[in-house]
């Protein structure tokens, strides 16, 4: 199964946007690979993500990573994160308006309370297998 097939919903459409910013992100910074591919930190960066998104704890209700009182990422990945929306946020709106938008909204949300159990993609995706 490839790594988007595990994600449904607005945890695929998240990833997509993550996978948008982290496109911009290294075409500035590590210009030295195969074009139309990232390198093999942001590639990676990329997977940590995708594997964060499916076990997120809120499932498709997750808030953004930012107010997240779980904070589930680690240091040196979330450092990676924040310094990859910080230059890619801004430069999302011309080639991708939509994502940016709903990033945008998401991050205008307030801070949720803690997940209930047992609602994350990966739950579900256990829960529609047996
Ligand atoms: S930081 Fe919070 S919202 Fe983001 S993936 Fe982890 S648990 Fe989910
Ligand atoms: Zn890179």
């Amino acid at each position: 199964m490839s790594e988007t097939e595990l994600l449904t919903g607005k945890l695929l459409f998240e990833f997509r946007t993550i996978e948008a910013m982290v496109n911009i992100y290294c075409k500035a910074h590590h210009p030295m690979k195969p074009s139309h591919s990232v390198c093999e930190q942001c590639s990676e960066f990329l997977s940590y993500a995708n594997i964060r998104l499916d076990r997120c704890p809120y499932g498709q209700e997750k808030p953004t990573c930012n107010k997240c009182p779980v904070h589930c990422y680690k240091p040196h990945m979330k450092q990676k994160a924040r310094e990859i929306m910080l230059f890619a946020g801004p430069r999302m709106l011309l080639p991708h308006p939509i994502m940016a938008i709903k990033h945008l909204l998401a991050e205008r949300k307030p801070a949720p309370g803690l997940p209930p159990e047992g609602v994350s993609n990966r739950h579900e995706r256990k829960r529609q297998m047996s």
